[in-house]
C-alpha cells in the first residue's frame, strides 16, 4: 500500500500520467539539489496559502462542518483497541500537521503545533442492540461526527471514535478538517495505520521510515519559490486560458440562490451503462485523450445546452503531489484547477474532447499556482451566494479497493451521507471494479432530488448521442430520453375540447340570443340591452353596412367612446361578414392615421363627437364614415332580422395592432374560429361551466385584446358590464363600482389588481368577485402570495399574446403552488419551449416559448416576411419532426387549427408538474401597465427627430413597482 505505484493506482489516468511526467521531469533534472529543504526555524510553522484561505473562510464563518473531512472503516476481527490507539498516536507524532492549531496573532492568522498531543481513541460499546438500531446508530454517530465543527484554535483536528457492534465486529470514525488533511491525507492515514498497527500488536517496534520533511517545510517552501517570475509564468497561463470571466453558471434551479451559500447537500448515485465504457474508450483512443477528458467533454457540453452560456468553468481537484517528498505527508495539498470550455454554435463533440485535451493537458502543467491565488489575481466580482470562478466541478477517481486485510483485520471502507455540498453541483464518475459509476453531488438550496435524478439521465443521454455521432453539433446532442419527449410535446399538451370551430362568432352569439332573449348582454350604468336588443341593433347596423358592399375579410374601423355601441359596432361590422379594426380615439392621431391607412379599411364607424378628431380628411385614399348616433335614424330603417351567413369560420374576425421593433406597429389577423375557441377555453377554465356566474366587466378598452377575453363571454350568455373611463382611473372608485354592480368577474392588469388590492379588494367589507383575471403582465412573488390566500375570490393568471387570441396558458392561482407561474395551455392550445435550433428543453431549463393550436393567428396584415418569422410551420422546428409511436407530432396535436407555432419572444420553462413559469423576454419588447411596447419603435422613431443622432429607451422601475419609459439621446 506504501508504494509510490500504489498511491499512483488511486489517481485518473491522466493525472497519473502527467505526474509520473512531472516526477521524472523533476527528479532527472534536480535531484536532491532541488528538493525541498527542512526549514531554517523548526519553532516557526508557516502556512500555505490553501491554509490561510481556509483558515479565512473559518473565520467568516465559524463552526461550520462544511471542511470536515470524514471516513468510516468497518473493522473485523479480533481488533487490539490499545494497539490501534497506539498506532493512531504514533501517527500524531510523526505528522506535525496533526498537532496543529489556528490562532489569531494581530489580526492574522498563525500555526502553532504542540510538541506532543494525545489523541483519545474513545469506544462506545453498542454490542447489546438489535442489528437494526446499530445501523442506525452508526449512520447517525458517523454523520455527526463528520458534522461536527472543530474550533481551529483548541481541538485536535483528528478526531477518532470507535464503534463496537459484536466480539469481532467494529467501526472506526475518523474526521480530520480540511486545514490539516486532504483525500489523499486519508490514504496516507490508512497506509501508516496498516502497518503500525499489526506491528505494535505484535509489541514490535514502528516500521515507518522518518519522514522527509514535514507540512510546514512545505509552506515555507511554497512561499519561497511561487514568487517572482515563476508565480507570474503561472498567472499568465491562468489569465489567458480562462480569459474573460463568465457569469455565474445557470443551472435549472428549483429555489433561488439564497444570498449566501449554506453547503447543504445530497448525493445521487447512477450507473453508467456498460455498453457506454466501451465506446468511451474508443473515441478517447482516437483522439489521443482519456477517460477523464471525454467525460469532462461531456459533462461542460451538458452544463452549456442546460445553461446556454458560451463559457463553461468546471473546477476538477488535483492532488498536487508534484514531487516525491510530499507523498507520504499528511497535510493539505489537493489544489483545484479551473478548466474552461468554449462553446459556439457549430461545435461538434469531437471538436469540444479536442479542445478539452488541450485545456487539460496545459492545465495540469500549470497546477501548481494555488486556487486561492488565482482567485486573488483574477478578482472575480465577491458574491457570497456562490463559490468563485466556477460553481461546477468534475472529478474522476479510482475507488479505493472496498476491502483489505491487516494481519488478521478485515477493512472495508463505508459511504456515510454527510449531507453537505461543497459546490452547486460535483459530478465525480468512479472507475470501480464493476465498471463506472457516477456520483452527483448537489446543493440542496438549489436543487430539488428529481431535477438532479433528470440530469443525470440527460448526461447519459447526451453521452450516448454523442458517442453514437461525435461529428454531430453539441447543439444537436440529443438530451430527452423518448419517454420525456412524450410527456413534455404530447402529454402536456393534450388539450383537444370540442368547440365550435365550424361556425362564426356572431353564429354563436345568435344562438345564444334564442336560448336568453331577455337576459342583459350588455350595462353601462343606467343603460341596458337586452341579448334580444343587441342583436337585433347589431342586425340592422350589419344590413347597413352591407348595403355598402361589405365583403368577408374586408376590416371596417371603428372608433367609439365607452358605451353599449361598442358592442353593437362590433357585432354589426361581424355580421355584415367583415373584420373589426378597434381604434382608441384618445391615440395621437398620426398614429390612428398609420393604422386607418395600412388596414386599407374602406369604412370608419364611429360617433359624431369624434368625427371632428380623427385623421379622417388626411388619408390617402376616402373612408366611409358611419356615425353610430347621428345615423341612426337612417340605420334603424334596416330589417332587425340576422342577415344571411356571408363568413366562415376561417374568415378575419379582428384586427388588432400591437407595437412593432422596427417603428411601425403591425396588425394582428384573428379569425372567427379563434374567437370561439376562447370562449370554450375561457368558459371550461376559469368559469368551471357555472353559468350562475354572469356579470363580467368590460375593463379593458376594445383596442387591447384583454377585451375579447370578455366579448367573447357573450355567446356563454354573460353579461357585459362596461367600466366607465373615470371608474378605471381611479381604484377607489372601481372597488365601490365592483362591490355596488355585484361584478362576478373583473379582468384587469396586475398593476390595477394593486392598487385594487390596496384600495381593500379583498378586506372583506363588502361584496368581492368570484373571478378575477388579471393578465398581460407578470405578477410579481409578493402579489402572488397575497392572491393565493384570497379565500372568497379566485385569481387567474392569465397569459397570451394578440398574435394567438389573448389567452394561451392559463394559472388558477389557487392551485399552482407559491410561485408565480402562468400554468398551462387552455384547450386546444399547445405549449413548447424550444431552445435556440427548435428542439425541446428539459424541464427547469428556459427556451423560448412557441404558441400552437386553435388560437393562432393567421398571421401580420401586408406583413408576409414578418408573418413568415414569428408564425413558423412545425416541421421546420425540431419537434414538428419528432415522431413517437403513436404518430408524428403535428398529426398527433396540431391540425387541424393551424400546423403553425407563434414564437412568443417570452423566456419561459416547465416546473416538474407541468406548470409553465415565465422569466422574461428574449428581445426588447417590455410591458407596462399591460400595454405592449416594442423598444425600438420608440428609439427608431426618436431617431427621426433632426437634432437625434442616436437613442435608447429602456423600462425603468422608478418608484417601486412603478415603471416608466426613460430615452437616453445623442
Ligand atoms: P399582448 O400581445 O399585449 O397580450 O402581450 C403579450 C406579451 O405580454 C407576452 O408575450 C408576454 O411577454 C406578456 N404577458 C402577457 N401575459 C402575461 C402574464 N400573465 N405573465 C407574464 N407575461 C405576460
Ligand atoms: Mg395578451
Amino acid at each position: 500500500m506504501t508504494s509510490l505505484d500504489e498511491r499512483l493506482a488511486g489517481l485518473s489516468p491522466e493525472k497519473r500520467a502527467l505526474l509520473t511526467q512531472l516526477l521524472q521531469k523533476k527528479r532527472a533534472a534536480t535531484a536532491q539539489a532541488d528538493a525541498i529543504p527542512r526549514r531554517p526555524d523548526p519553532s516557526q510553522h508557516p502556512m500555505s496559502y490553501a491554509q490561510q484561505r481556509l483558515w479565512f473562510l473559518d473565520q467568516f464563518e465559524p463552526d461550520s462542518p462544511f471542511y470536515n473531512i470524514s471516513a468510516a472503516l468497518g473493522l473485523t476481527g479480533p481488533l487490539d483497541v490499545a494497539a490501534l490507539e497506539q498506532a493512531l498516536n504514533a501517527i500524531v507524532a510523526r505528522h506535525e500537521v496533526l498537532r496543529a492549531n489556528f490562532i489569531t496573532e494581530k489580526g492574522y492568522p498563525a500555526q502553532v503545533v504542540a510538541p506532543e498531543r494525545r489523541i483519545p481513541l474513545p469506544v462506545m460499546d453498542l454490542r447489546q442492540r438489535s442489528p437494526q438500531e446499530q445501523n442506525a446508530a452508526v449512520q447517525r454517530m458517523a454523520v455527526e461526527e463528520a458534522r461536527r465543527p472543530f474550533d481551529l484554535a483548541q481541538d485536535p483536528l483528528l478526531r477518532v471514535q470507535l464503534l463496537r457492534l459484536d466480539e469481532e465486529e467494529y467501526v472506526l470514525l475518523l474526521t480530520m478538517h480540511h486545514i490539516i488533511s486532504d483525500g489523499w491525507s486519508t490514504g496516507v492515514l490508512v497506509q501508516e495505520l496498516s502497518a503500525l498497527y499489526p506491528a505494535f500488536r505484535e509489541g514490535r517496534p514502528s516500521p515507518l521510515a522518518e519522514l522527509p520533511i514535514q507540512y510546514a517545510d512545505y509552506a515555507a517552501w511554497q512561499q519561497e519559490w511561487l514568487q517572482g517570475e515563476v508565480k507570474e509564468r503561472q498567472l499568465a497561463f491562468w489569465r489567458e486560458t480562462l480569459g474573460e470571466l463568465p457569469g455565474p453558471l445557470q443551472l435549472p434551479f428549483d429555489h433561488p440562490r439564497p444570498p449566501v451559500q449554506t453547503y447543504r447537500g445530497a448525493h445521487h448515485y447512477f450507473a453508467i451503462p456498460e455498453r457506454l465504457q466501451g465506446k468511451l474508450a474508443a473515441l478517447a483512443k482516437e483522439e489521443d485523450a482519456t477517460l477523464f477528458m471525454t467525460l469532462l467533454a461531456a459533462f461542460q457540453a451538458l452544463l452549456h445546452r442546460y445553461s446556454g452560456q458560451e463559457q463553461i468553468h468546471v473546477g476538477t481537484p488535483v492532488a498536487n503531489r508534484t514531487r516525491m517528498e510530499l507523498e507520504p505527508l499528511i497535510g493539505f495539498f489537493v489544489n483545484t484547477l479551473v478548466l474552461p470550455g468554449r462553446f459556439q454554435d457549430s461545435l461538434t463533440f469531437r471538436e469540444l474532447l479536442r479542445q478539452v485535451r488541450e485545456t487539460a493537458l496545459g492545465a495540469f502543467a500549470h497546477q501548481d499556482l494555488p486556487f486561492e491565488m488565482l482567485v486573488e489575481e483574477l478578482q472575480p466580482e465577491r458574491d457570497m451566494s456562490h463559490t468563485p470562478l466556477f460553481q461546477a466541478m468534475f472529478d474522476l477517481q479510482k475507488a479505493p479497493p472496498e476491502r483489505f486485510q491487516v494481519g488478521d483485520l478485515e477493512l472495508r471502507v463505508m459511504e456515510v451521507e454527510t449531507g453537505t455540498a461543497k459546490f452547486d453541483l460535483i459530478l465525480v464518475v468512479q472507475e470501480r471494479e464493476e465498471g463506472l459509476q457516477g456520483i452527483i453531488e448537489y446543493n440542496t438550496d438549489l436543487f430539488e432530488e428529481g431535477t438532479i435524478q433528470r440530469m443525470a439521465g440527460h448526461f447519459l443521454n447526451l453521452l450516448e448521442s454523442a458517442l453514437a455521432d461525435p461529428d454531430q453539433p453539441i447543439a444537436r446532442l440529443e438530451l430527452l430520453s423518448p419517454e420525456e419527449k412524450h410527456q413534455i410535446l404530447v402529454e402536456w399538451n393534450d388539450t383537444a375540447h370540442p368547440f365550435p370551430q365550424d361556425r362564426t362568432f356572431h353564429a354563436a352569439f345568435q344562438e345564444q340570443v334564442t336560448h336568453t332573449p331577455d337576459r342583459t348582454a350588455v350595462a353601462f350604468l343606467d343603460q341596458e340591452l337586452s341579448f334580444a336588443q343587441l342583436n337585433a341593433r347589431a342586425n340592422q347596423m350589419a344590413h347597413h353596412l352591407r348595403r355598402l358592399g361589405v365583403q368577408p375579410d374586408q376590416i371596417v374601423a371603428l372608433v367609439l367612446d365607452r358605451s353599449p355601441e361598442m358592442l353593437v359596432g362590433i357585432l354589426g361590422i361581424l355580421k355584415a361578414g367583415a373584420a373589426y379594426l378597434p381604434l382608441d380615439p384618445s391615440y395621437p392621431a398620426a398614429r390612428l392615421q398609420f393604422m386607418l391607412e395600412d388596414s386599407q379599411a374602406p369604412i370608419l364607424v364611429t360617433q359624431e363627437g369624434l368625427v371632428d378628431k380623427l385623421p379622417i380628411a388626411d388619408l390617402q385614399s376616402p373612408i366611409s364614415v358611419i356615425r353610430l348616433d347621428a345615423d341612426w335614424p337612417a340605420i334603424a330603417q334596416e330589417p332587425t332580422d340576422n342577415p344571411p351567413e356571408m363568413a366562415g369560420p376561417d374568415n378575419l374576425a379582428y384586427v388588432i395592432y400591437t407595437s412593432g421593433s422596427t417603428g411601425t406597429p403591425k396588425g394582428v389577423l384573428i379569425q372567427h374560429r379563434s374567437m370561439l375557441h376562447l370562449a370554450t377555453a375561457l368558459h371550461r377554465i376559469v368559469y368551471d361551466g357555472d353559468d350562475q356566474l354572469r356579470r363580467i366587466s368590460l375593463n379593458a378598452p376594445i383596442s387591447f385584446d384583454a377585451s375579447v377575453q370578455q366579448i367573447v363571454m357573450l355567446t356563454k350568455g354573460y353579461t357585459l358590464d362596461i367600466l366607465p373611463h373615470a371608474v378605471r382611473q381611479d381604484s377607489h372608485e372601481l372597488l365601490r363600482f365592483i362591490r355596488e354592480r355585484r361584478l362576478d368577474a373583473l379582468d384587469c392588469v396586475p398593476s390595477q389588481l394593486k392598487l385594487l388590492l390596496d384600495a381593500g379588494l379583498l378586506d372583506g367589507s363588502g361584496w368581492a368577485p368570484a373571478k378575477v383575471l388579471p393578465g398581460g403582465e407578470a405578477i410579481d412573488p409578493e402579489t402572488w402570495r397575497i392572491l393565493r390566500q384570497a379565500p372568497a375570490t379566485q385569481f387567474y393568471n392569465m397569459y397570451g399574446p394578440t398574435e394567438c387570441t389573448v389567452d394561451s396558458t392559463i394559472a388558477p392561482v389557487h392551485a399552482s403552488g407559491d410561485q408565480p407561474t402562468i400554468g398551462r395551455p387552455v384547450p386546444n392550445a399547445q405549449a413548447y419551449i424550444l431552445d435556440p435550433h427548435g428542439q425541446p428543453v428539459p424541464v427547469g431549463v428556459p427556451g423560448e416559448l412557441y404558441i400552437g393550436g386553435a388560437g393562432v393567428a393567421r398571421g401580420y396584415l401586408n406583413r408576409p416576411e414578418l408573418t413568415a418569422e414569428r408564425f413558423v410551420p412545425a416541421e421546420e422546428l425540431g419537434v414538428g419532426s419528432w415522431k413517437s409511436e403513436a404518430g408524428p407530432l403535428d398529426s398527433l396535436l396540431l391540425t387541424p387549427y393551424s400546423s403553425r407555432l407563434y414564437r412568443t419572444g417570452d423566456l419561459c420553462r416547465y416546473r416538474p408538474d407541468g406548470h409553465i413559469e415565465f422569466l422574461g423576454r428574449v428581445d426588447h419588447q417590455v410591458k407596462i401597465r399591460g400595454f405592449r411596447i416594442e423598444l425600438g419603435e420608440i428609439e427608431a422613431t426618436l431617431r427621426q427627430h433632426p437634432s437625434v443622432d442616436d437613442a435608447v429607451v429602456v423600462a425603468r422601475e422608478v418608484t417601486a413597482g412603478h415603471k416608466q419609459l426613460v430615452a437616453y439621446v445623442v
